[in-house]
This record gives C-alpha cells, structure tokens and sequence, in this order.
C-alpha cells in the first residue's frame, strides 16, 4: 500500500530573532548562527534522504555573511519559503502597503542568493489575517501554512509575558495575540483552500495533536525527553497513530534549536532543551522522524500543496474570531 503523503518543514529563525523575542540587546546587529546550523541540518536531511521546505526570514537573506548557508540549501534541492522579512509576530496589524513591501523584499532577497522565488508563505508567531491572504494571491502564492490549531497559544503567551518582565506597555499591546487566540483550537487540522475572490490558495496547518490539540512538533516532543525519553516516545508514537485514524495528513516542524545546544549558541541558552548535549538531541531527532517515515511519504510543501490542489477539499473563507 502507498504511505500517505505528509510535509516537513523548517521555520529557520535565527539567533537574532529569538534574542529579538526575548527582549536581549545585541539582536540589532543581527547575530548569525546559519553558518554552524545550516551545514548540520543539511547533513542531517541528506543522510535520511528528506527533502523538506526551509522558511526563510528575508533579512538574513539580505546579509552578505548569510549567503553561503542560505545558498547551500537550494543548492541541496530543498524548497524556499518566505518567513517575512522582520520576523515580526504581528503580521496581522500590517497595512496592505506595509504587507506589499515586507513580501517584495524578502522575495528580491531570496531570489537573490538561491535564484528562487518562493510560492509559499509562513508567518511568523502563526499571524494570518485577510490582508495577509490578499496580498499573498496577488503575488501568485500558492500555499500559506501561518495556522497553528491550539488550545495552548493564551497560556504560551501568559508564560511568555512572564518570562520577559521587562516589556512595556506598548510591546504587550502589540504581542497581544501572540501564539493565537483560544478559538484558534477550533480551526482544522486538515488542509483546506481559502477563497480570495477569485483566487484560491491552499492552507496546511501545522499539525497538532488530533481532538486535543497540543503542539507535537519536534522542539516540543524534545523538550518533553529532558524529562522522561519514554514518555516523549509515547507521546510522539501516539501522536502518529492518530493523526493515521482519524485521516489527518501530517505538515511537521522544526527549528533550528532542534539542532543547536547551548554550547553552540551561549546567548540561548535558557532556551527549553539547549541543555541537551548535541549527540543526544540529534539521536533523539532522528529517532522520531525515522518513525515519521515509516508510516508517511515526506515531502516539502509545495508538494504536499499540490496534492492538496488536486484533490475535493474545503474551501473557506477567512472571518476574523
Ligand atoms: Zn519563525
């Protein structure tokens, strides 16, 4: 019997991105660590012959010393896709003027280093609003996948504000739908098409756990082995048996701290799982993703879009909550 199709995807947010998040001097110079990561990953996809999508933050792709490892992963025949240029969580506030630019400068940044232009989008902090949708049909995308179905993004966002106790009042306003709204739990877990007026693009959320709803990608899964392995291995396994009885095709995440530890990247440090000596936290990536395998074909995700292009799907529009 043929697997069922499933994407994999990798959010390449960089140091100066978290640092930027975390309220950290310094993020201005925009501190790298896609030179030491990039070449892993790569490595790593190689080896299990993945070929997946990398979402890419514009400004990094305009830096001159980002050009090397950006170029090396077209050259490595993954997809490019555009992860806006400021990796800004609040996309959603954005004017269509402000829209229009933030997308024409990362696509211009892109094609510039890997000669390519991308056809799929994701925002930053899972932000989606209409205009975003809008401006992503007129520019000839083909797939957004901004949408993370939760129940969790409130409480993440309560345990993000206390984390950083030094924000004013005017940062909060803007973070105030950080990591999503509670209705976000409510929103499907399968592909489906939004209707733009006349255009349509496909929207693959990013897979959460079926009925309950609880982030499964790799950073959580990792995090979750610093406490019991075998708990994180349940938790994982189980995850794919659902996702397998109840039909939902899985679109799965990483990031690049699934490959970093605190050694390679001191400022983060803090940051859940960088206290995993880097051997452990790749054997451990590579274990749950060679049970992904078994039982999905992977592909990117202009794939996985393609497929869901041709086959019936829902159509939606969008209505804000
Ligand atoms: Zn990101």
């Amino acid at each position: 019997m043929n697997k069922p199709i499933a994407s994999l995807s990798l959010d390449l947010d960089n140091k100066w991105s978290y640092m930027k998040t975390h309220g950290d001097a310094g993020w201005e110079s925009f501190p790298s660590y896609l030179d030491v990561v990039v070449p892993r990953i790569l490595k790593f996809l190689k080896e299990r012959n993945f070929k997946i999508t990398f979402f890419i933050v514009g400004q990094d792709a305009a830096l001159e010393k980002n050009s090397e490892a950006i170029a090396q992963i077209s050259n490595a025949g993954h997809e490019i896709g555009n992860h806006s240029f400021n990796h800004e969580p609040w996309l959603h506030l954005y004017s269509k003027e402000e829209l229009t630019e933030e997308f024409e400068k990362t696509e211009k940044a892109l094609e510039k280093v890997t000669g390519r232009i991308p056809k799929g989008f994701r925002g930053p902090g899972y932000s989606l609003s209409p205009t975003v949708l809008e401006v992503l049909a007129e520019r000839g995308y083909e797939y957004d996948c901004s949408t993370l179905p939760t129940y969790i993004g409130p409480l993440a966002r309560a345990y993000y504000f206390l984390a950083s106790p030094n924000m004013s009042a005017e940062e909060k306003e803007k973070r105030k739908k950080l990591f999503g709204k509670f209705s976000d739990g409510f929103q499907s877990l399968k592909p489906y098409k939004w209707q733009i007026g006349e255009k349509s693009l496909v929207e693959i959320p990013v897979t959460t756990l079926p009925i309950f709803k609880v982030p499964i990608h790799a950073s959580y899964v990792i995090y979750l082995s610093t406490f019991s392995k075998l708990a994180a291995k349940t938790y994982w396994k189980t995850a794919i048996q659902m996702c397998k009885m109840t039909g939902t095709p899985l679109s799965l995440l990483l990031h690049p701290l699934d490959f970093l530890s605190g050694e390679d990247a001191p400022e983060l440090k803090f940051f859940p799982a960088m206290n995993l000596p880097i051997e452990k936290k790749l054997e451990f990536v590579s274990e749950i993703l060679e049970n992904f395998a078994k039982s999905f074909s992977i592909g990117n995700m202009r794939e996985h879009a393609n497929f869901v292009k041709s086959e019936k799907t829902l159509v939606r529009e969008f209505a804000e909550a």
